[in-house]
């Protein structure tokens, strides 16, 4: 490729973790030339990203304000004979936003779309039109790929923009509706209100395998709809989600397993929550550790993010052990309980939960007191496990 300025990092993927990180740099290293190829024509991708504001420390949430699209001041929860509501913040991002905010800030001819990367090597992408990019650093943030090193279930969902024909009522998040049929498994319904009258409602559940039916999934989500009482239909927008529920593995084979060599990040990278599949809070903070490194030459930023991933990995050690006790202690259809049981501790303790934060003191307490599976079979799931 020609170029009047050489390129000191190249970004493969736009989405949320590669979008990030060019967001970062542009903001905090002007000096770099970031170039950011894409193999779709849009950035982004088709998501609708949620956290609690929590979740993201205050000295970093600068990175995902201009993203933000809809914002709420708590939330609710809903189980079998069991409704909390928590003052806990919640915030969504869109695609459609990230997509704006990189065409907005990133310099003309530095956002490549619509050109897939083939292969790449720490200092260069070749892209299948052939072109090659060389970069003092290339970060490979393509998404999930080879994940056969991670002893995995999945969290899987179907979520669709409705409109309703009057006011649904609704005026905070409902995180899960665990009341529906619990037959095949943790099946819930998450719903956001995002106007008066527009909803955006997912059914999801948590299998051991990928597979996803969707036809089922749009079925229970009208099944919904209508024992809420909420007239109404789809009005356009879907997506789905097969994330990755992590029980075990080896990160250093992760890492092996594709481009030796290159820095990972996103799922690609093992950059998720282990319980949820969820990597918004990761991305944030390995964007702004990824700014703030000062050798970012294809090998140092190799070794610098691999033992953030590393250290990740070390830390989610007790949500792998969660993972396994969910999917290989509780039966299918009495899972359930072992989330409802923890919507009753400590608001502060759920919220250091989801940010990945867990003190000694909270994993205690989700530990301890009347377990809701066989305490025999989950030390043998966790005897077996490769946690
Ligand atoms: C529908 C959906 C909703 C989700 N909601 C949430 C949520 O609310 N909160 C949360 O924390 N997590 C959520 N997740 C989980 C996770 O955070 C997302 O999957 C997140 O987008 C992962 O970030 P990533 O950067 O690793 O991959 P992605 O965001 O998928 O980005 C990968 C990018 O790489 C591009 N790409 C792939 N291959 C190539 C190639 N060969 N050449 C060039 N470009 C390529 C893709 O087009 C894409 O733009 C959701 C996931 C899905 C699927």
């Amino acid at each position: 490729m020609t170029t009047s300025r050489p390129i000191d990092i190249a970004i493969i993927g736009s989405g949320l973790a590669g979008g990030l990180i060019a967001l970062a740099l542009r903001a905090r290293r002007p000096e770099l030339r970031v170039v950011l190829v894409e193999g779709s024509d849009h950035a982004g991708g088709n998501h609708l990203w949620s956290c609690f504001t929590s979740d993201v420390a205050p000295g970093n949430r600068w990175l995902i304000e201009p993203l933000i699209v809809h914002g709420w001041g708590g939330h609710q929860v809903r189980f079998p004979g069991q409704d909390r509501t928590f003052d806990t913040a919640y915030a969504s991002l869109t695609s459609e936003r990230l997509d704006a905010v990189l065409r907005q800030t990133m310099p003309a001819g530095d956002l490549l779309l619509g050109r897939p990367v083939a292969a790449l090597t720490p200092t260069s992408a070749t892209l299948a039109d052939g072109t090659t990019i060389e970069a003092r650093a290339v970060i490979d943030a393509r998404g999930p790929g080879d994940m056969a090193a991670l002893d995995l279930g999945y969290q899987k969902f179907l979520g669709q923009s409705w409109r309703c024909d009057a006011p649904h009522g609704l005026s905070r998040p409902i995180m899960m509706d665990a009341t529906v049929d619990q037959s095949e498994g943790y099946r819930f319904v998450y719903v956001l209100p995002v106007s008066a009258d527009r909803l955006f409602i997912e059914d999801t559940y948590y299998t051991t395998g990928p597979a996803l039916d969707e036809p089922a999934l749009r079925a229970r989500i009208a099944d919904y709809a209508r024992a809420q009482n909420w007239a109404g239909a789809p009005d356009g927008h879907e997506e789905t989600g097969i994330l990755p529920v992590c029980m075990g593995g080896d990160i250093a084979a992760l890492w092996a397993a594709e481009s030796p060599g290159v820095a990972k990040v996103g799922l690609r990278g093992g950059f998720f929550h282990a319980l949820t599949g969820y990597s918004l809070p990761d991305a944030v903070r390995v964007a702004l550790a990824i700014a703030a490194m000062r050798d970012l030459d294809g090998a140092a930023l190799h070794g610098q993010i691999e033992a953030l991933a590393r250290a990740h990995w070390k830390g989610q050690r007790f949500y792998r052990m969660l993972s396994t006790m969910l999917f290989r202690a509780a039966e299918p259809a009495e899972r359930w309980r072992v989330l409802a049981r923890f919507y009753r501790l400590d608001p502060a303790l759920i919220g250091r939960f989801y940010a990945g934060r867990s003190t000694f003191t909270d994993r205690l307490r989700i530990l301890t007191g009347k377990p809701p599976v066989p305490i025999g079979r989950a030390i043998h799931a966790l005897g077996a496990a490769r946690i």
